[in-house]
């Protein structure tokens, strides 16, 4: 085992949303600050940002099997790179909804509140903004939260089939809005992502070093249990052992779980930090349809998502519960829809040559159905003779079910000589993409992981900065508050390092 002889103050491990803004916000400190980065940083290519690559030919599926209940092993979607999953997100950048952070009374039961209010997030959510280059408009969508800034730049104009259809379904008393997207403007590289806006602002300050392909493996403590003295990585096979401070994990939901169950020792014997035997346990991610809808006239199929509807995100007259969001796709060229080749298309993927599906496809306007699922214990990532296992079984599902009909009804009811809408079913496990909620924050240490600075209850040195903290997942993309909330943490631990 190699010892390094550096000493950090802190060490962050992963470089996405949360980690990579973490970086860059403890950057100016001047403390010494380690990056840990299993994957490397990704060429700049053009399939980088195309969506029918990220699906269809599994580019960036992670080089390791993980395995469902029935002991069938699969390729997750996840990307192990500098930005994480950020290099291949679709930068839509939400904030969630003020209500989202109390306790919601679901059909199939409770989103829990959270130990963190709205108005304890709205700063950080106004800083990630800014930092993440967000376009977007405040307009009279009934759910849009009080922002105490406008967006930094203007909302990403409409393709003219989707103005076309928000004016319709405004026609109809709805209150479609702008989609809040994080984008660069640069030709090249138009994505907003925590490489970008994290890591390489990190970079530029000379006491943050960054390990690329530097896997972390185990953290372990001192005797008593109360600290972390070192993280075990893995660096082109050797195993080294690195000291800090602080140790800061921002491994993603499902990564940052593995390694404190992976650091079980005498004082844990069920997994670092896991007392409350809560470590893996109430994974989320969100019900996902995809809604296909033929148009009369070819559109340009390759244009960014643009629109949001949430009227029906807390129900609608015939049904009180909680239902979600509604966004389009963008164009169908470059989304995936057409890249997975859902049921709807696999029929005609067979009957049709390449050349047809993509007429077929600039015919053809997409939209995503999302739907919140709540927090079940059974719900868990767990590691068993060295393999990651995910027990995962959706909930929630008729409120689902009742989001994508009452949009299928609306987009009847807008045109119904172009009634031809097709749902598909729900996104794979293989997908978490939204995956969040392993490490839950929260006041009392028997039923979180978390406190409210998203410090281990059980371990003083600790913290984790990734979607793990979520008690409840929302109805919405979990990106913009996964970043606010590492800037949050950033200034708690600022307050510490100073
Ligand atoms: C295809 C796709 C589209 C998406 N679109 C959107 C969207 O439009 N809007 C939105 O809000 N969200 C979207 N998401 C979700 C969003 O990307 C995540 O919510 C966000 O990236 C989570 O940030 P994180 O910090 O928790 O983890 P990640 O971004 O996953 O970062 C984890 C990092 O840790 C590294 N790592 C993991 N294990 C280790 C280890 N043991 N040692 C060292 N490093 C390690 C990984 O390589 C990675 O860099 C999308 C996700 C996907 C996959």
């Amino acid at each position: 085992m190699i010892i390094d002889d550096q000493h950090y103050d802190v060490i962050i491990i992963g470089t996405g949303a949360g980690g990579g803004t973490l970086a860059q916000k403890l950057a100016p400190t001047g403390k010494k600050i380690l990056i840990l980065e299993r994957g490397d940083f990704m060429p700049l290519e053009e399939q980088n940002r195309a969506e029918v690559d990220i699906f269809k030919k599994a580019r960036y599926r992670a080089p390791e099997r993980w395995y469902d209940p029935e002991g069938e092993s699969f390729s997750p979607l996840m990307n192990y790179a500098v930005g994480g999953n950020t290099k291949i997100y679709g930068a839509a950048l939400l904030r969630m909804r003020e209500r989202d952070f109390e306790e919601v009374k679901h059909q199939e039961g409770i989103s829990p509140e959270w130990p963190v209010k709205y108005n304890d997030f709205e700063p950080y959510y106004t800083e990630a903004e800014q930092l993440y280059q967000v376009h977007g408009q405040v307009t009279n969508d009934p759910t849009e939260p009080p922002h105490s800034a406008d967006y930094p730049y203007p909302a990403i104009s409409h393709e003219p089939c989707i103005q076309k259809l928000v004016d319709a379904v405004a026609q109809k008393g709805l209150h479609p809005t702008s989609l809040p997207m994080g984008w660069t403007r640069q030709e090249d590289d138009p994505t907003s992502d925590s490489q970008v806006y994290g890591i390489d602002l990190a970079l530029k300050h000379p006491n943050v070093t960054l390990k690329t392909g530097a896997k972390a493996v185990r953290l372990l403590t001192n005797a008593s249990g109360t600290e972390v003295k070192a993280v075990e990585v893995e660096i082109n096979g050797q195993s080294c052992l690195i000291f800090a401070d602080i140790i800061v994990l921002a491994c993603g939901a499902i990564n940052s779980a593995v390694l404190l169950l992976r650091s079980a020792n005498e004082k844990y014997p069920t997994g670092l930090a896991n007392r409350s035997d809560q470590v893996g346990r109430n994974l989320m991610k969100h019900q996902m349809t995809a809604i296909v809808q033929l148009d009369a006239a070819p559109n340009s199929g390759q244009f960014p998502r643009s629109v949001a509807v949430n009227d029906f995100y807390w129900g609608d007259e015939n049904f009180s519960y909680p239902m979600g969001h509604i966004y389009n796709t963008g164009g169908l060229l470059q989304d995936v829809i057409f890249a997975e080749s859902p049921p709807i298309f696999s029929v005609l993927t067979k009957a049709i040559p390449q050349s047809g599906l993509k007429q077929l496809a600039m015919r053809s306007i997409g939209w995503w159905a999302q739907t919140e699922t709540l927090p079940d214990a059974n719900n868990r990532v767990r590691v068993s003779e060295n393999k990651l296992y995910l027990d995962y079984t959706s909930n929630n599902a008729e409120a689902h079910d009742r989001l994508v009909y009452r949009w299928l009804e609306v987009l009847k009811s807008i045109d119904k000589q172009r009634a031809n809408v097709y749902p598909r079913g729900e996104v794979p496990v293989q997908v978490m993409a939204n995956q969040c909620g392993t490490c839950r924050f929260g006041e009392d240490p028997n039923t979180s992981v978390l406190n409210s600075n998203c410090r281990t209850h059980d371990v003083e040195n600790l913290y984790v900065v990734d979607s793990s903290f979520f008690p409840s997942g929302s109805g919405v993309m979990p990106a913009l508050t996964v970043i606010a909330n590492a800037l949050r943490v950033g200034d708690h631990l600022i307050s510490i390092l100073n």
